[in-house]
């Protein structure tokens, strides 16, 4: 087997080689501990049979990793000046493709019936850019790509977020969006030591599986993330203060509001983060016809 990129020495003399700097500006904090790589590909549950999407391959620590496990990676990196490094470190590996595009940009639907035809497995696995974790999840899971799940390294405070339960002080309308569309874990917290250059933040990984419908069934999706938004726009206010004072041109009346909580069975007087998901989809449904 080929020596694994992900070791302190091999990365330094790979960094060296090609005279490469860190670009904060795009999140680059490379993994150089092959047992966490391992432990991440682990949790994604990869076969032979699986198609592997990465968002950010780096030097391709995490990609040799996807590719001694999986059938095929297709990475995506923004950055120009990996690609020759990518196609040195990545040279033993016949299945890998790297697209060099801004992921965000980039038209994954297409990728993937382009590249992985004939797989019924796909999962997206990535130690992501920290500055642009939340915008990458949501265009993953808005764009209703056909994979299985999400596994990825990010901020420990974003994945405490993310898989936060209602009443908690983490719970919010970025938990909400995710498990709407995916039953959300924290499986592993990780030590900045194992990163070049550290962060400043602590790290985490998280699997998101994605559900074959979503969590709850809503009248209109849209109108449900504005009202999930809007009752955690300030966190210390009451439910129909926030409604009252956060959607736009006083569209809703407050006795609009105070008669779908009655219908609804939500006590008014309560705050956003002690609602459930299905107790959101209850009150979005009951607003709607106010708003329509
Ligand atoms: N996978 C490598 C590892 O684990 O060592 C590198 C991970 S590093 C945290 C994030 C990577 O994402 C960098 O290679 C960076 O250039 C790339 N990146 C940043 N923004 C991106 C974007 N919008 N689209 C694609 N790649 C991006």
């Amino acid at each position: 087997m080929n020596k694994d990129i992900a070791t302190p020495i091999r990365t330094r003399g790979i960094l060296e080689k090609y005279g490469f700097s860190f670009k904060k500006s795009l999140g680059q904090n490379f993994l150089i501990d092959t047992n966490i790589l391992k432990k991440i590909v682990e949790f994604a549950g990869l076969t032979a049979e699986t198609g592997a999407i990465e968002i950010g391959p780096g030097i391709g620590a995490l990609t040799e990793q996807l590719a001694r496990s999986s059938k095929k990676v297709v990475a995506f990196e923004i950055d120009q000046r990996l690609l020759p490094i990518l196609a040195e470190t990545l040279s033993p590996y016949e299945n890998v493709k790297i697209i060099h595009q801004d992921v965000l940009k980039a038209d994954v639907n297409k990728v993937i019936a382009e590249e992985f035809d004939g797989l019924s497995d796909l999962m997206v696995v990535a130690n992501l850019p920290y500055y642009v974790t939340t915008p990458i999840i949501m265009r993953l899971l808005e764009e209703q790509l056909p994979i299985r799940g999400i596994v990825v390294m990010l901020q420990k405070e974003v994945a405490d977020r993310i898989s936060a339960k209602p009443g908690t002080k983490e719970y919010g309308s970025l938990s909400i969006a995710i498990q709407y569309y995916t039953e959300a874990e924290m499986v592993m917290v990780v030590p900045k030591t194992v990163f070049v250059p550290q962060p400043n933040v602590d790290s985490a990984v998280i699997r998101l599986t994605k559900r074959q419908a979503p969590r709850v069934v809503v009248k209109d999706e849209p109108f449900f993330f504005q009202i999930t938004k809007a009752s955690f726009a300030q966190r210390r206010k009451t439910l129909v203060n926030n409604l009252t004072s956060q959607l736009p041109d006083g569209k809703l009346k407050k006795n609009e509001i105070l008669q779908a909580l009655n219908v609804a069975g939500i006590d008014p007087s309560r705050r956003g983060e002690t609602l459930s998901l299905e107790e959101f989809a209850r009150l979005s449904d009951e607003l709607y016809p106010y708003f329509s």
